[in-house]
């Protein structure tokens, strides 16, 4: 017999190693100290340690290990939803650029020789935005502060530009709308980089719209602001590049929503992305609404049991992403927020539009359809009913049942046959 066929084959190898060793993650411990941090922390999330695989943000509190004892030494991240294997994580950590490398790495590293084993030195993990001190977020506590002092409710009379903002788009204001405000002249300030060194400047002073995301607690954690023309358009400015932004948050700020209205006594809660559609969906519907900053906000955000029992969840209808073989993210992520809120013990609705958006054309989303087909026009109790003939399956019902289908569903189901 020769020696190649006595040998073990690889695989069989690294799996008598990680036998040997008491485990996974004993052995990804060895060869990828980068990890360890998660590690340590087993069952927890920590910082993703390969933060270039995340936008602003860098992945914070994100990767875990699987807790599961047969999936030891996998691992997830908001950055990689499907997980890595063991091997395509060290392959991601750097140990190896494929599968026999890794395993050869392996084998050095629990050989045993004379020297004592040093793990390939792994790139420093860059983080793009380091965690924020409380120093930190006392300075941006105070800047908000600063911005919150000078606004103006929507009714107020000098609050004319924001009101004219909304009626142009067919969603005109009236007393329920919430944290939603005017400051008539907020600074825009641009960051530009010259010689590697950051500037920020001052662009001018804008009319806009501000809304405040705020926790369970009713702290500001961040605002939302919408710059604005002085005749009431989206700020068409050479030097802004975003007349629609939020300011540099509170940890954990984008979990929290902007309550567009609350509608005292209602214990149906609306939920989308956006302020504009959030108080379009409250025209709609009569009833409370809350949005998120971004669908990425959505799973996870904080609705408070005792106030609601319903749950509507109006999600954008994103194209198909042909180069991840992925749904868009909008509907993607108002569907984890339907499980998550479902579990919680509320009866949840997922209204998604039934376009069919591409990349060219996203279609319109559900204020552009609440406008373009004047819902606003309709008898507020035919309102829902109608939308839900705009939405896939005619929206997607808990099974639990829910107040919104009660009304017309035997003739909906009608509909639906014919
Ligand atoms: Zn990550």
């Amino acid at each position: 017999m020769s020696d190649s066929q006595k040998r073990l084959p690889l695989k069989d190898e690294v799996a008598d190693i990680v036998k040997h060793a008491g485990g996974w993650l004993n052995v990804i411990e060895r060869v990828a100290p980068i990890l360890a941090p998660a590690i340590r922390h087993h069952g927890h999330g920590v910082d993703c340690p390969f933060p270039e695989r995340h936008r602003e943000g860098g992945g914070r509190d994100s990767f875990r290990f699987s807790e599961k004892a047969d999936h030891e030494g996998r691992a997830i991240c908001s950055c990689n939803q499907d997980g890595w294997s063991q091997f395509d994580l060290l392959i991601q950590a750097g140990v190896g650029s494929n599968f026999v490398d890794v395993c050869k790495e392996i084998k050095r590293a629990f050989g045993g020789g004379s020297e004592a084993y040093k793990a390939k030195e792994a790139p420093a993990p860059k983080r793009q935005r380091p965690r924020s001190t409380a120093e930190d977020n006392a300075i941006k506590a105070a800047s908000m502060k600063q911005i919150v002092k000078d606004l103006l409710p929507l009714g107020h009379p000098d609050a004319a530009v924001g009101r004219l903002y909304f009626r142009r788009r067919g969603i005109p204001l009236n007393k329920a709308i919430g944290d939603v405000k005017f400051h008539p002249a907020l600074p825009y300030y641009r960051t530009r980089v010259e010689n590697k060194v950051r500037i920020k400047e001052l662009v001018g002073r804008f009319p806009a719209i501000v809304s405040a995301f705020r926790n369970g607690q009713g702290r500001v954690m961040n605002l939302h602001r919408i710059f604005l023309t002085q005749d009431g358009f989206k700020l068409d400015h050479p030097l802004v590049s975003k007349p629609k932004k939020v300011c540099s948050g509170l940890d954990n700020w984008s979990k929290t929503p902007v309550a567009i209205a609350t509608v005292p006594e209602c214990r149906t809660l609306h939920i989308c992305e956006g302020v504009e559609k959030g108080w379009a969906l409250h025209l709609v519907t009569g009833e409370s609404v809350r949005a998120a900053n971004s669908c990425t906000s959505l799973p996870g955000l904080y609705v408070n049991r005792d106030e609601f029992d319903d749950v509507v969840l109006w999600a954008d209808h994103d194209p198909y992403n042909e180069v991840s073989e992925k749904h868009g993210a909008g509907q993607t992520y108002m569907y984890k927020l339907f499980i998550e809120l479902m579990r919680a013990g509320f009866r949840v609705c997922l209204m998604i539009p039934d376009t069919n958006p591409t990349k060219e054309a996203k279609g319109p989303d559900w204020e552009d359809i609440a406008v373009n087909e004047k819902v606003l026009e309709m008898p507020l109790t035919e309102r829902f009913d109608y939308l839900r003939t705009r939405a896939l399956e005619g929206g997607v019902f808990t099974p639990t049942g829910h107040v919104k289908k009660i009304s017309k569903e035997t003739f909906l189901a009608e509909a639906k046959v014919a």
